[in-house]
């Protein structure tokens, strides 16, 4: 895959298709090793100016994919590339859509009860296992009893939805306790699919 620049960030220039393959590859892969998913928009371009681990955690993402027409667009005028979408929601719908009942799901934010919801519903549409469910509202303190949580899940796939940058955040400093295959930052997901 052909990784761009945009903005001193990374912007890979992958299909939703072939974003499904390289991230079933990591999930049913042994031994298992930890990978994180961002899913880039315009906002985080912004907000990270001011944010420097949010500026990392991208850098060091192992996948970066175009969430939206606006970093679609930017790649063109600024790389001279045409660079595919592949949404967040796209993703983990694919995801679920393909593995179904192999793939066991942590969902992780939203306000209390929402992904208790979205869990349900992602169960019974897409047959998939729900491995844990966290809310999003907890201070930095709780981050390690919140990331052990996910480790102890054995889950596949960590849906983290708790805004913009302090999901990627979470995502790339726990990375190694959680060793989750897939760990995807992924906004206002969990509350979609919560209906
Ligand atoms: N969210 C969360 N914890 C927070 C802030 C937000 O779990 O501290 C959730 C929120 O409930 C929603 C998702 O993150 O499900 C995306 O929130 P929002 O659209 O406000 O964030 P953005 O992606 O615009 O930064």
């Amino acid at each position: 895959t052909q990784r761009l620049t945009l903005f001193d960030l990374p912007l890979d220039n992958i299909t939703l298709d072939a974003t499904l393959d390289r991230l079933g590859d990591w999930i049913y892969r042994a031994p298992r090793a930890p990978h994180t998913v961002v899913t880039l928009n315009p906002e985080f371009i912004v907000q990270s100016r001011t944010q420097p681990d949010f500026v990392t955690a991208m850098q060091v993402a192992d996948l970066v994919t175009a969430d939206g027409v606006g970093i679609v667009w930017a790649a063109r005028q600024l790389c001279a590339q045409e660079v595919p979408r592949a949404p967040g929601f796209d993703i983990v719908q694919g995801l679920m859509k393909r593995h179904g009942a192999d793939l066991r799901v942590f969902f992780l934010g939203a306000k209390p009860g929402v992904a208790e919801v979205a869990a349900q519903n992602a169960a019974r549409d897409y047959g998939i296992q729900v491995a844990g469910i966290h809310h999003g509202y907890f201070d930095l303190p709780e981050d390690q009893r919140v990331a052990e949580l996910v480790r102890d899940s054995g889950a596949d796939l960590l849906l983290t939805a708790m805004g913009a940058g302090r999901q990627e955040t979470f995502n790339q400093y726990w990375r190694q306790v959680m060793n989750t295959p897939v760990m995807i930052g992924c906004g206002g997901v969990i509350d979609v699919l919560a209906g």
